[in-house]
């Protein structure tokens, strides 16, 4: 018998270890879709709508839920800014911190990409990427981060002292407003944080600071999402191009980008659940929420 008083000691040692990392998230008791559901998925799809995203802009796209989407590197290397919202509730959206705690500071096949509380659920999961073979290289960059939060004209005129308005926050906010017909200002505090599509970053191993290397995209490199709810999206092509040299200018070469709506088979989607909504009560501890 081992696993009494002494399996406990040694826990508590592992425990106090200052050296010892514990990962704080269990990744492996996040819920996933069936895989060979997601197979036979995969296989049933068809492009029935293409969006294009022309450079140093954005562009809204809507995914119903069971459906998916993939973007697109088109003509050449190009970093995309996304944004996902619940397309019947506006005030859910994409959760990148949540997403990093969950997954990594990158994300790749088979990782889920998180809502906002109070629904908290997986809005959308990764079901292809181009660019796994990517990994880690040995400066600690990946490809697809969610570190980032997005270039926006207001840091940029803090750090520069001049006014940009192609800053994929701007193209995010001009996008929102064509889409729901309303002034820059109203839909401007609904743009988040956001996956970087494509682009290479890490932390700088001596500093730890945030940096930023050319991309390994090239045209036809793509990544692919399942819809777990009815989403809306959209997506920035950021003026930093392949994001190898600078941002929030005019002087790096830019691309578009191409979201491509994708559509199961009837068989498929009708055995597709949405993902539900989280089931916590939100009482918080109080007998009255
Ligand atoms: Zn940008």
């Amino acid at each position: 018998m081992f696993c009494g008083s002494e399996c406990f000691i040694i826990k508590r040692l592992w425990w106090s270890d200052p050296g010892g990392d514990v990962i704080c998230y269990e990744v492996g008791a996040v819920p996933r879709r069936d895989e060979g559901w997601l197979r036979r998925w995969r296989e049933s799809l068809q492009v029935v709508d293409s969006v294009r995203v022309a450079p140093r802009d954005a562009a809204t796209f809507e995914v119903p839920a069971g459906h998916g989407f993939r973007i697109l590197s088109v003509e050449g290397p190009q970093v995309g800014d996304l944004n996902l919202w619940n397309a019947d509730d506006l005030s859910e959206r994409f959760f990148s911190g949540k997403t990093r705690q969950l997954h990594a500071t990158h994300v790749t096949r088979g990782d889920r990409l998180w809502s906002s509380m109070p629904g908290i659920r997986a809005m959308a999961t990764i079901t292809h990427d181009t660019l796994e073979w990517y990994g880690w290289d040995e400066e600690g960059g990946g490809v697809h981060d969610v570190i980032g939060t997005r270039c926006d004209p207001y840091t940029n005129r803090l750090l520069k002292g001049v006014d940009y308005h192609h800053c994929c926050h701007s193209n995010l906010t001009r996008a929102m407003a064509r889409r729901l017909d309303r002034p820059a200002s109203e839909v401007e505090p609904l743009i988040h944080d956001v996956l970087n599509v494509f682009m290479c970053t890490g932390f700088t191993l001596d500093t730890h600071q945030y940096f930023m290397k050319a991309s390994p995209v090239r045209p036809g490199d793509h990544l692919e999402f399942l819809a777990d709810i009815n989403l809306l999206g959209a997506l920035s092509a950021c003026p930093g191009g392949d994001c190898g040299s600078s941002h929030s200018d005019d002087r790096t070469p830019c691309y578009p980008l191409q979201v491509d709506i994708l559509a199961p088979s009837e068989e498929v989607l009708a055995s597709f659940e949405p993902e539900p909504a989280n089931a916590y009560d939100r009482s918080h501890g109080m007998t009255e929420a």
